[in-house]
């Protein structure tokens, strides 16, 4: 499985984007990895699209891509970080000419909710083109080449509307925790009753090296405390791959503090453009 990290940054971005702090004017000046848009993942070269932010656009120039190659796109919550719903919107009729193919989106109820709104404010749906499923927490989907199976995320209303994605092809494993605070009991429950052992875990360091992060998202620490807690329950092994990534510049660390920190503790830092098999 190849993940394409195209964006690395919380909702403001970095540098924030009405933001004077000392990691966002580092940010300016220095440019490079210093640099995060929104967070959104490509899997395995557009079998699989991770979210749809406003930033989406960006990474479309960035990166060269085309998204009407895409038929697969699992949202994980009605962040606009992670859903900005009204570019779908430009899939009708009016804006989109010469598709080939059918986009289905995928999340939870709420999500659905957000979908569905952008597209009652343009006043047009067309199934044939976009379409969506809702997904339920605690199941396992098929979506493309894809199984999917579903959890519910510590944040926003913590109640079924953010989903966390276990995320499985060919015998690899990854756990996709973008956003989440520490998963509950029942998440890792989950986990250790179906046997789901990880290649990779893609953590949400929302907080860096803070010592707390308000409990709906995670810091270096709680990631570590997380990895150790997986291996407990024997689904962590020394060759699985954990990458940190949704970073915010209220963290307090610029990406090469960050790295340093992270390097001590054998995690991945993620950046903009970062390319990683596992
Ligand atoms: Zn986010
Ligand atoms: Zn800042
Ligand atoms: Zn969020």
């Amino acid at each position: 499985m190849k993940l394409h990290y195209l964006g690395t940054a919380a909702a403001e971005r970095v540098p924030g984007i009405f933001c004077n702090c000392r990691v966002c004017n580092i940010a300016r000046e220095t440019g490079g990895r210093e640099l995060r848009t929104q967070t959104q993942t490509l899997v395995d070269d557009g079998d699989l699209l991770i979210d749809f932010p406003g930033d989406s656009y960006l990474h479309l120039r960035e990166y060269q891509l085309n998204f009407n190659d895409i038929e697969h796109l699992l949202i994980t919550h009605w962040h606009s970080d992670h859903l900005y719903a009204e570019d779908l919107a430009f899939r009708m009729e009016a804006y989109g000419n010469n598709l080939e193919k059918k986009l289905t989106v995928y999340g939870s109820k709420v999500v659905h909710e957000f979908f569905n709104r952008a597209f009652e404010l343009e006043g047009m749906t067309d199934p044939a083109r976009i379409e969506f499923k809702e997904l339920l927490p605690f199941e396992k989907y098929t979506i493309g080449q894809y199984t999917v199976h579903t959890l519910p995320a510590v944040h926003g209303r913590k109640e079924g509307d953010c989903l966390i994605y276990l995320i499985e092809r060919d015998g690899k494993r990854l756990f996709y925790t973008h956003d989440t605070g520490f998963p509950t009991d029942e998440v890792l429950d989950y986990l250790e009753e179906n046997h789901l052992t990880l290649d990779a875990i893609s953590l949400d360091c929302t907080g860096q090296g803070l010592d707390y992060v308000g409990g709906i998202h995670m810091n270096v620490g709680e990631n570590l405390r997380l990895i150790e807690e997986l291996k407990k329950r024997a689904l962590c092994e020394e060759k699985t791959i954990n990458i940190v990534s949704h970073f915010s510049h209220n963290g307090g660390l610029t990406y090469k503090e960050m790295k340093e920190l992270a390097d001590k503790h054998e995690l991945i830092t993620a950046y903009d453009g970062m390319v990683i098999d596992i």
